[in-house]
């Protein structure tokens, strides 16, 4: 069942995507060769408790970290350490929610660490712009199908491949909540997009092959091909003529 949000409700989360954009305003300038991704994760653990919120991820479902953080081949669920340290060349994904008020914001951004090859600029770029087409077609009376389909279509035609096995999804109360909305999809199809929907839309693309593994630690999902993976996403609010975005400044972005 999807659960439509009121104005007050969307404010909540508004306030809850606040706390995600000041941690990737902090992370903007504190990425770089040498840091680890346990030094990131704690970072955004202390901006959540200064800022009031409660890091959604940390534990969650047994989660050993206090946010995702993917380098290079890892797709998704980066699992933050001491001795994952960032090389000039890498490309850091990192997938966060707070939850303030009981309302939760979902956001990732993938950063370059240092110098970093064209191809996954590239890469990191057409991620984001799969957000992009998909966010620019969201309105009332639209299918999901629809901005699914979409999604894939531009990953393909820059070359690129999406997962079968992680989705974006509906957010709010729960951090996941209906509907399930994959990165590829059967247009005409799926649900039909209603005002006051709330929705994590998140683009995950690889350079290779759409073929996973889940290491041995049964939570870091590496491409099998180790080609490189970015990860994009945003909380959005279905509003009476298009979307907004919750987790991003105004003017960010496209
Ligand atoms: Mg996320």
């Amino acid at each position: 069942m999807i659960v439509l949000k009121s104005e007050a409700e969307i404010g909540l989360m508004k306030e809850a995507g606040k706390v995600l954009i000041e941690c990737f305003a902090r992370l903007e300038d504190f990425i770089r060769p040498g840091v680890s991704t346990l030094e990131i994760a704690d970072l955004v653990d202390e901006t959540m408790e200064e800022m009031g919120a409660i890091n959604a991820e940390k534990g969650y479902g047994g989660f050993p970290g206090a946010a995702c953080v993917s380098v290079n081949e890892v797709l998704v669920h980066g699992i933050p350490s001491s001795k994952k340290i960032l090389h000039d060349g890498d490309i850091v994904s990192v997938d966060l929610v707070a939850r303030k008020n009981g309302y939760h914001a979902d956001a990732c951004r993938t950063y370059p660490v240092g110098i970093v090859k064209e191809e996954h600029l590239r890469l990191i770029k057409e991620t984001q712009e799969c957000f992009e087409i998909a966010y620019r077609m969201l309105r009332p009376g639209v299918r999901l199908g629809d901005v699914c389909h979409a999604i894939e279509e531009h990953a393909l035609a820059c070359g690129y491949s999406v997962p079968r096995e992680y989705t974006g999804h509906g957010i709010g109360r729960a951090m996941h909540e209906d509907p399930y909305i994959p990165n590829y999809g059967r247009p005409g199809t799926g649900p039909v997009l209603r005002e006051g929907m709330t929705l994590a839309i998140e683009p995950m693309v690889m350079e290779g092959k759409n073929s996973l593994r889940v290491l041995p630690d049964g939570w870091t999902a590496v491409t099998r091909d180790h080609k490189y993976a970015a990860h994009y996403e945003n909380t959005v609010a279905i509003t009476s003529t298009g979307a907004e975005i919750l987790t991003r400044q105004e003017g960010e972005g496209s």
